[in-house]
This record gives C-alpha cells, structure tokens and sequence, in this order.
C-alpha cells in the first residue's frame, strides 16, 4: 500500500550498519513508501554506543539532508532507537533535550543487562529463565517516560528461531507481555510491529496479531510499522502481512510520528 512510513531503519551511523541513507531513500521510494525515518542505534545498556553524540548529529544531519533532497516524493524523517535507556538516565534525557527527533523508539536488546540476545548461543542457555527475565527487564524499561514507540516486543524469538530453527510458543508469558504493553497503552504510546523476521526468514512480525489483539484490548491506539532495515533491499519489507494482522487487529490506521506527534494514516 503506497503512503506508508518505515519507522524503524538503520544507516551507516549504525555499529552494524554500512548503508548509505541516499541508497536507503531509494529504496523508500522505489517501494512505493510515504516516508522513511531513520532510527540508528544509540545503546545505553550492555555495550553502550562509543561517541553516541558523533553518531546521533550525524544521523540527524544527513537525515534532514535527504529530506531536502527527496521531497516532495518521499518524507524523511529523523529518529533513534535508544536501547536499555534507564541503565544511563542522564544520557537518556540528554538525548531527548538537545536533539530535534520526530520518534524515539525504545529497543530491548538484554535480558540481563551484559549480552545482547543476538551474541548469546541459544542453543545452550535456559530459554525460560531468559524469557522471563527479558519481559521483567521490557516492564521495566516501559517506565522510562522518554520514548514514543516499544519496539519489537517479541524480539529473543529472532535468536531462538536463529539457533534453535523454532518458533517458541510466549503463551507462558502473556501475563508478563501484557503488563508491559498495559503500559505502553496507559501511556499512550505506539507499539510496533517489526517486519524484520519475515525480512530476514527468522520468524514472523513482533508485535503478532494476538499480541496486537490483547494491546487494543487494553486500550492502546496507536501501531507503527517498522522494517528495521539495516540494508536498503529490506526497506519497507513484510509491510503487506504487517499492515494485514494490524487491520485484522481492529486498528483502522497505522501510525507515524512527526516532532514526537502521532500522525494516523488510514488503512
Ligand atoms: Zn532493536
Ligand atoms: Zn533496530
């Protein structure tokens, strides 16, 4: 569906991320999107971003470079994706004082606060226990008051899937999902459904429809989608099936952010 926002993509300001913005607004546009935004990664928690003020006015400078130079075909917008925010609260606000954002999306990359869960060998640690602590840490990190959109809820289910080659069933932790994303919801803030499994073959969007289900359910209002792109050829991937389980939810529109604002898009 053309018009859609990418609200969640890396660029070379990313640590693993060499593509050039221009390639990635190519892509935008060559896959029929509204607008792209860019959401490098600013780590807070186990390894913390070396220079993270370098990166993020670089990410800023060249995003609104390129929002000059694509319009009026293509909207370019200018976010981050904070990762583990309370483990540096003075960085955090600092973050959200000095520079002009559209979105802040928050990811969780840790279950314990030491190794991200895309450098663990799933096959040998215990699952549960990792499960569990991940979504106490996401509750958590709900509370940090300076973000706008929960990224990928779902996200160890990319490294099980990665290691172990199978979808785990999260029904044991749905009280556990639900309180973070009553959160997100009392809160008023967007959750995101992250196409980057269906991009990369390890497993389906995050937020699923039963989890996108259970957060209108709780009265959230507001759904993003996000490719989490780190390569131009997978911007804008998977949003057929997204934007399907998100209409299948009950949402009547998708959301982007401009200034740290909620804009709707109908669907
Ligand atoms: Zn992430
Ligand atoms: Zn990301």
């Amino acid at each position: 569906m053309p018009g859609l926002y990418d609200m969640h993509t890396h660029s070379r300001h990313s640590h693993d991320s060499t593509e050039p913005l221009e390639a990635m607004c190519i892509a935008a546009r060559a896959a029929g999107l509204g607008g792209i935004t860019f959401t490098d990664h600013l780590d807070l928690g186990p390894h913390p971003t070396h220079d993270w003020p370098a990166m993020l006015s670089g990410s800023i400078r060249e995003a609104t470079e390129m929002a000059a130079r694509h319009a009026p075909h293509l909207r370019v917008l200018r976010g981050v994706e904070v990762g583990e925010p309370l483990c540096n609260p003075q960085a955090a606000e600092r973050i959200l004082r000095d520079y002009a954002l559209d979105v802040v999306v928050m990811g969780i990359h840790s279950a314990d606060r030491q190794n991200d869960l895309c450098r663990l060998d799933h096959t040998t640690l215990d699952t549960d226990v990792m499960l569990e602590r991940y979504f106490a840490e996401l509750r958590t990190m709900a509370e940090w008051e300076g973000y706008d959109v929960l990224a990928h809820i779902g996200y160890p289910l990319r490294y099980i899937r990665r290691d172990r080659g199978v979808d785990w069933d999260l029904a044991p932790y749905t009280a556990q999902i639900d309180a973070v994303m009553a959160v997100v919801a009392g809160t008023d803030r967007a959750l995101e459904v992250n196409t980057a499994g269906l991009n990369r073959g390890i497993g389906g969007p995050s937020a699923d429809l039963e989890q996108l289900r259970r957060f209108k359910a709780l009265g959230g209002r507001y759904v993003t989608l996000g490719s989490d792109a780190h390569a131009a050829r997978f911007v804008g991937g998977g949003f057929d099936k997204g934007l399907r389980i998100i209409r299948e939810a009950g949402f009547d529109a998708v959301t982007h952010y401009e200034g740290r604002r909620p804009c709707l898009t109908r669907i």
